[in-house]
């Protein structure tokens, strides 16, 4: 059976960026039915006794949805943090300036992705098969995973991710998204 990770902060420690509503539903309602889906959905079935991974990697339909968005969404909140550094640090701003020029440019591009999935799903920082980083969309619940590439950063843009707090503005949330990013996280993630 799988359960509901606690979340690394406290439901009201990200706002005004995303509310204690937003939080309340994001991760009370929506991401708490995903883990009850997935558990109703893999009972009796040979995904049972699976991890996430295994079920991402290996399922289809809706216990591939539910284990995905489950997964997807545990690493959004493990991807922010209050009081977050603006900035990532190291070796990763080193690596994200040689490939996008500017931190600046690599905030745009991603903004860009965020922006311009059409509907529900989510941008992704990733690492591909060379090594490199690469900003990528996926639609619905789709996870990088599938694709072979190791994510490293992700930004939720279905829309009960920000309607409580921006309504229909998602260029705005993504805006505020990068002042929450947890850049530690991310770089423990390469
Ligand atoms: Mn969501």
């Amino acid at each position: 059976m799988f359960t509901l990770p606690e979340l690394p902060w406290a439901k009201d420690a990200l706002a005004p960026i995303i509310s204690s509503e937003t939080i309340d539903y994001h991760y009370g309602k929506h991401h708490q039915t995903y883990v009850n889906n997935l558990n109703n959905l893999i009972s009796g079935t040979e995904f049972e006794n699976a991890t996430l991974e295994e079920i991402i990697l290996n399922a289809k339909g809706g216990i591939f949805n539910n284990a995905a968005q489950v997964w997807n969404h545990t690493f959004y909140w493990e991807s922010m943090m209050p009081n977050a550094p603006q900035k990532p640090g190291g070796e990763l701003l080193a690596k994200i300036e040689a490939q996008y020029g500017s931190f600046e440019e690599f905030k745009k591009q991603f903004a860009q992705a965020a922006t311009t999935l059409f509907g529900s799903g989510w941008a992704w920082l990733v690492i591909n098969k060379v090594g490199k980083l690469e900003i990528i969309q996926t639609g619905n619940a789709e996870n990088p995973m599938t694709q072979g590439l190791k994510p490293i950063l992700t930004c939720d843009v279905w829309e009960h991710a920000y309607y409580v707090d921006y309504r229909n503005k998602r260029v705005d949330y993504i805006e505020k998204f990068f002042s929450i990013v947890d850049w530690g996280k991310v770089e423990e993630r390469c």
